[in-house]
């Protein structure tokens, strides 16, 4: 029996892995996880159980209490314990202490266990920072995405004021870097690139042709399995 289809997408914050995802999902009818989305569930329900004071993290207390913790997608949306939390997640608040949260080995494995069983039996598309490299190192395709941080933080800057949010573009760009720097120098699974990922520049392709690039790939290794 041959093993669903994985495509893994990783890179830094805000590279446009997720609207990538989204997109070839939607083309090939396969399953998109946003791996981010449950580390930020994670660090919302720390939040709202007063687990996150002053910005730091209560680890034991958020390990103690993993298994009370349900998270599941529908039609794209992250519930929590049966809670639609998709647009809380994305708030300031959350992005400025996910990376935090992220680093902590006990709340990586949780999830990881989670997210290879969403890809045991299924053909999905996930993307985030250890994908290609942890959670599924024999993933069909790989992807690592890049681009200038400022570029990033423009796109996501104009993301949340779409969105009412109010912050400033120097707020998430500090953001960006802290998690970029956060993300790629801790100890447990850190963002790199895995060597048999192919790297593509963002800034230099429009959203429909890096998504019609990457299913040229996709279509090759398709006719090579
Ligand atoms: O993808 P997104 O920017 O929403 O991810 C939020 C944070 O979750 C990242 O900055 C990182 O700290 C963490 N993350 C991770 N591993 C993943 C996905 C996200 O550590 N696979």
């Amino acid at each position: 029996m041959t093993t669903p289809f994985v495509i893994a997408i990783d890179g830094a914050s805000s590279t446009g892995k997720s609207t990538l995802a989204k997109g070839l999902a939607k083309a090939l009818g396969f399953v998109h996880v946003d791996s981010g989305a449950m580390y930020r569930g994670l660090t919302l329900y720390a939040q709202q159980n007063g687990w996150l004071i002053n910005q730091q993290l209560d680890k034991a207390s958020l390990i103690a209490h993993l298994d009370d913790i349900q998270l599941s997608f529908k039609k794209g949306a992250l519930y929590v314990n049966g809670n639609d939390v998709s647009a809380e997640i994305r708030s300031m608040k959350v992005s400025d202490v996910v990376s935090q949260v992220a680093a902590v080995s006990e709340i990586r494995a949780f999830l990881v266990a989670q997210q290879r069983i969403m890809g045991a039996n299924q053909a999905v598309v996930m993307d985030g920072r250890d994908i290609g490299t942890v959670v599924f190192p024999k993933a069909n395709l790989k992807l690592f995405l890049t681009a200038d941080a400022n570029i990033r933080a423009q796109r996501r800057y104009d993301e949340l004021i779409a969105q009412n949010g109010s912050t400033t573009f120097e707020d998430v760009l500090t953001n960006i870097t802290q998690r970029d720097h956060l993300d790629s120098t801790r100890a447990d699974s850190p963002l790199i690139q895995a060597e048999d990922a192919i790297a593509l520049d963002a800034t230099q392709f429009t959203v429909d042709g890096m998504l019609k690039y990457v299913l040229t790939l996709v279509r090759d290794r398709i006719m090579g399995i």
